[in-house]
């Protein structure tokens, strides 16, 4: 039969969209060749049903747990949103009450953050589309304040570099490559997955723009040191005459830590913090769209990189990678902020952790795995097998996917590649009753493994079981064959065969 393909098929308004002959036919439907845009419309209900039912195979954002991004508000949020979609939020002028509401947000996390900011004057601070971006913008600083000291200094200022822990998450290799900044990365080893403090500031120079610190490592959720890294870099800094500051990369821990933790000392209360970012769209439980960079003063944020635009008649200061975004993201910050208070974030991250405790209990229950993440710190948990010499956490991983659950494996970053774990990231969505029946969807994957042949070669096997001997010790107490070092190299590559072609999931 032939299907029609003008647009005045009969009955064409008449029938239900399931009807009608767009739901039988490809889409883009009427181009000969590939993906052009069809030559034609389609009426608006069939556009709708046919993109609705593509995205049923998308999985569920609720149980995604491999992001720490927002996936629930509430629905007087969805209506804020859905209201302010309209609206292009560089357009200052024409929303005022918009750029006021990103003004008092950014207030908030200041003092949220100790900056010393009086009670009536306004921090220094902005609205970005993550934390991607806001980091950008604070290496960007960072990089032009280096650099007006070296000139003043008549130092050559061609060589910037900044050092970071290898744990870093990936924009700040982005912020490197893209503005041409080398990353000095401190090194990882087994069971100390987080930049250490002592080693970061060895590595710093003459050239360095900045240590950035992170609150929340992406890994394991784990809070860096910052305190002792600003101790040891103010002595470094009084004995080298370098005035290296530092920078803390809040993204997830930024919206825990002051709830959780308000004795913890890791932002402006250390003097040499000047500047944190944190998203929004993570604990700042808005969904994705939003991030936050506040600089300590004035004087740490170069004015030679605001733009003062005579936008529409009047003048527009804006410090931003992009031009045009939309509002709703922070207006729905700003519901969270004024919606929820101090109180409702600490009981919402209380929640969290809560709950992080009841999946790690369950985990540590099944004897079979070695939980990786700490207490405190981000609510996820970082799990790996004690016994990788016939199942590996990519299988788990995989496996879990069934129930709809999406829980990423990976391997850690240099030099702990030979440890690899499955992380579950706890939002506040994600309640007991889902806790528990994740453990218990665990508990059945275990099982049916336990029953299945092994996917690894025995060559393999004798090589992950090795890497027990490295951890546990031989119990015969005969001297290993090999180097821990060959051993780790070569468990290595036995991930990579499980990992390679397979995203880390890992935001
Ligand atoms: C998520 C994350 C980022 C990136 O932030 P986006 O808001 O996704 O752009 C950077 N650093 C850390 C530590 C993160 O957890």
């Amino acid at each position: 039969m032939v299907i029609s393909t003008t647009s005045t098929d009969s009955g064409e308004h008449l029938n239900s969209t399931f009807a009608s002959r767009y739901v039988r036919s490809p889409v883009p439907r009427f181009s000969e060749n590939g993906f052009k845009m069809p030559e034609n419309s389609m009426p608006k209900e069939a556009a709708y049903q046919v993109i609705t039912d593509e995205l049923m195979l998308d999985g569920n954002p609720r149980l995604n747990l491999a992001s720490f991004v927002t996936t629930w508000m509430e629905p007087e949020c969805d209506n804020l949103i859905m209201a302010s979609l309209n609206k292009n939020y560089v357009d200052m002028d024409e929303y005022p009450v918009t750029t006021e509401l990103q003004n008092r947000c950014v207030n908030m996390i200041a003092h949220l953050f100790h900056a010393p900011v009086g009670d009536k004057e306004t921090a220094v601070g902005v609205g970005t589309v993550g934390s991607s971006e806001a980091i950008m913008l604070a290496g960007l600083a960072f990089k032009r304040k280096w650099q007006q000291r070296r000139k003043a200094q008549g130092k050559p200022c061609d060589k910037p570099n900044i050092v970071t822990g290898a744990n870093v998450q990936v924009c700040w290799e982005k912020f490197a490559r893209y503005f041409e900044v080398e990353l000095k990365e401190v090194k990882l080893t087994e069971g100390y997955y987080v930049m250490n403090p002592e080693k970061a500031v060895e590595l710093v120079d003459e050239n360095t723009i900045c240590i950035a610190a992170i609150l929340g490592s992406t890994l394991t959720g784990e809070f860096e040191d910052v305190k002792r890294l600003n101790d040891l870099l103010t002595k470094k800094n009084a004995e080298t005459g370098w005035d290296t500051p530092i920078h803390v990369d809040a993204a997830s821990g930024g919206f825990i830590a002051p709830f959780i933790n308000p004795e913890l000392e890791w932002d402006f209360r250390l003097p040499l913090v000047k500047s944190i970012n944190v998203s929004g769209h993570k604990y700042g439980l808005v969904y994705a769209g939003v991030g936050w960079v506040v600089w300590r003063t004035n004087d740490d944020l170069p004015d030679e990189l605001v733009f003062h635009i005579n936008y529409l008649g009047s003048d527009q200061p804006t410090f931003t990678l992009n031009f045009s975004k939309g509002s709703s993201q922070i207006i729905a910050q700003y519901y969270q902020f004024i919606r929820l208070g101090f109180e409702g974030y600490k009981n919402v991250i209380e929640n969290c952790l809560e709950n992080a405790r009841v999946l790690k209990e369950g985990l540590e229950k099944t004897g079979r795995f070695v939980i990786v993440s700490k207490d405190v710190g981000v609510p996820l948990v970082a799990f790996s097998l004690k016994d990788s010499s016939k199942h590996t956490v990519f299988e788990i991983s995989e496996s879990l996917r069934r129930f709809g659950w999406i829980i990423p494996a990976y391997t850690m970053p240099p030099n702990a590649q030979h440890v690899a774990v499955l992380r579950a990231v706890i939002r506040e969505d994600f309640s007991r009753t889902l806790a528990e029946r994740l453990i218990s969807n665990i508990e059945e994957v275990l099982k049916e493994m336990d029953s299945l042949p092994s996917r690894i070669s025995t060559r393999e096997a004798h090589v992950t079981a090795t890497i027990h001997e490295i951890q546990g010790g031989k119990p015969d107490g005969k001297p290993l064959k090999k180097s821990v070092r060959e051993t780790q190299e070569e468990v290595t590559r036995i991930w990579k065969r499980f990992v390679d072609g397979r995203r880390t999931g890992a935001c």
